[in-house]
């Protein structure tokens, strides 16, 4: 496979992680929270199972968000092969689910969107897209459910749907077909990553402010908050992950960056964000070798470099 495009930690994503240790959640922002922790995850393990099993040199894009008729359409994994382009939609789905005329229903018959629906939509705009591009390809989309502890009853038989124990197979029949890949493919495997949009409109934050946060430094292996071990070292109490002082620092700025865009990055500000570190001079040095420095004296902030 040719990784023409890789798949990015959404931000939305890194955003809510971060809210998730520093505040409180309500229910339903924790649930969508871990909903999309599942789904990465989901995504992630597909981007192996590709890497693993298909053999082939195709040209591979994950995680498009593209437009098409001013709708933003997202795809997690896209295939170019010879023949045709493949668009996979990866399902993280867990437990017993059925199908009742047309809806699906989890096992406790909590109705859910119907993800070939989705797929139809997905399919109908990525071939209106690529025709306004000026290619005529064949499209064969699929909803590949990648927990193997998922089950599906009443699945109708022509479904566009790969199983986990049906995944072995699927790789199979993909690595006998052509692998030739041509100029026309890689210029349209080109042409749809200049056109991938990089912010999703979809984000649903919650609202938070900066008073509002937990301050301190969390540990990079559990959620935890860290604790001084020596002047230079910090340490996790909860899994004993220990990090040079200079490195976590640069983590909680960088965490600090991404919660507040618009709030200028000064030694006072990472000084309360980061706690623990006593001292304001070596704040001010970490800031002072990794970021640029703007203004003089007490107007001094921080932009990248
Ligand atoms: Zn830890």
């Amino acid at each position: 496979m040719l990784l023409i495009k890789i798949r990015c930690e959404p931000e939305e994503l890194k955003i809510l992680r971060y809210l998730n240790r520093r505040k409180i959640l309500s229910d339903k922002e924790k649930k969508y929270y871990l909903n999309l922790e599942k789904g990465f995850l989901g995504e992630q393990l597909f981007n192996e199972w590709i890497e693993e099993n298909i053999s082939i040199d195709w040209l591979v894009l994950h995680d498009l968000l593209l437009e098409c008729n001013h709708t933003i359409f997202q795809i997690d994994t896209l295939i170019i092969s010879p023949e045709k382009i493949y668009i996979f939609e990866v399902k993280n789905y867990e437990g017993d689910f059925y199908i009742n005329t047309d809806k699906w229903y989890t096992i406790s018959e909590v109705e859910i969107k119907n993800p070939i629906h989705q797929l139809n939509r997905i399919e109908t705009l990525l071939r209106r897209l690529i025709q306004n591009l000026g290619y005529n390809p064949s499209i064969d989309a699929k909803i590949i459910f990648i927990n193997p502890d998922f089950f599906l009853y009443n699945a109708p038989i022509n479904a566009p749907i790969i199983f986990p124990t049906q995944l072995n197979r699927f790789a199979s029949t993909l690595n006998m077909k052509p692998f030739n890949i041509h100029n026309q493919q890689l210029k349209l495997a080109e042409q749809l990553v200049a056109l991938h949009l990089k912010d999703s409109p979809y984000k649903k934050l919650p609202t938070y402010s900066y008073s509002q946060l937990k301050k301190g430094i969390p540990c990079a292996v559990c959620d935890s908050f860290m604790s001084n071990l020596t002047l230079e070292m910090l340490v996790c109490k909860q899994c004993a992950y220990k990090e040079h002082v200079d490195i976590s620092v640069m983590r909680n700025i960088m965490e600090f960056k991404l919660l507040f865009p618009n709030r200028k990055v000064t030694t006072n500000i990472i000084h309360e964000w980061c706690t623990i570190i006593l001292s304001k001079k070596t704040i001010q040095r970490i800031l002072s070798r990794e970021l640029k420095q703007m203004g003089h004296g007490k107007y001094t902030y921080y932009v990248d470099m």
